[in-house]
């Protein structure tokens, strides 16, 4: 779950970054967010990460309000959160599996936890085969999925893709939309910021576009995706 109520975030430099928003995004919803660079998006990322804080108004994410949220809490926060970057961010002298496992490593998660659930996610990414593979031997949709299993690894409820598609190429990403859209449909709430209009119209759902730190429209349309079954 998140949600901005009257959000407003100025940066000491005086840029208003965003400027009264307010959203909701329910436990289990898929949202594309969208606008042009500079609008505002990664800010509201940061706001959710708790980064940074509001100037303005009261911040919740997954139960937490942000704005109440003690500093020694912040990690709890962020493990119910997964994010996918643009740029992978994937460690190149680890394979596959250790990136995975990497993750609950940090966290002391159970030996025998790590040896089952590395595995499972893998396989809901669908790399079995590439499970030994070094980042550079994978293409960069490849690279995506273990990215994506990486975020996944750790069963958020909410998982951030932030321009998850802005550096495959453009057929792949249609397949990397529809991974989420998978793991959505597991009950994991996706909030996925882009700005490829083409990927939006076709799958549709909600639609939440901010222009110069305002929210200019929230609505849910029609996909292409789904219109060819009507
Ligand atoms: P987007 O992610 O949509 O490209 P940002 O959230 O990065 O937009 O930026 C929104 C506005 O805030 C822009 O005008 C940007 O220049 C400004 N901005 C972003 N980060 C900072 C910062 N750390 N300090 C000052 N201004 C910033």
């Amino acid at each position: 779950m998140v949600e901005l109520k009257d959000v407003s975030v100025t940066y000491s430099s005086g840029v208003d970054a965003l400027n009264h928003v307010s959203l909701k995004i329910n436990d289990g919803d898929f949202a594309f967010v969208v606008g042009s660079s500079g609008a505002g998006k990664s800010t509201m990322i940061k706001l959710l990460l708790k980064e940074i804080d509001a100037t303005e108004g009261k911040v919740y994410v997954n139960g937490y309000h942000l704005g109440k949220l003690k500093r020694r809490k912040i990690p709890e926060l962020r493990r119910t959160i997964g994010i996918v970057f643009q740029d992978f961010r994937l460690i190149p002298s680890m394979t596959v599996y250790e990136n995975i496992a990497f993750v609950l490593r940090v966290i002391d998660a159970p030996a025998k936890y790590i040896r089952k659930r590395v595995p499972y996610v893998i396989s809901l990414v669908g790399l079995q085969a590439k499970t030994n593979s070094y980042p550079n031997e994978l293409s960069g949709g490849e690279k995506q999925r273990v990215a994506i299993a990486r975020a996944l690894v750790n069963d958020p409820k909410l998982i951030i893709a932030d321009e998850p598609t802005g550096n495959i190429d453009p057929e792949l990403s249609y397949e990397i939309v529809e991974l989420l859209k998978g793991i959505n449909a597991c009950g994991t709430t996706i909030l996925m910021v882009t700005h490829e209009h083409d990927l939006v119209r076709y799958f549709g759902g909600r639609i939440i576009n901010i222009a110069q730190g305002e929210i200019v429209y929230d609505e849910i349309i029609g996909g292409a995706d789904e219109s060819e079954w009507n």
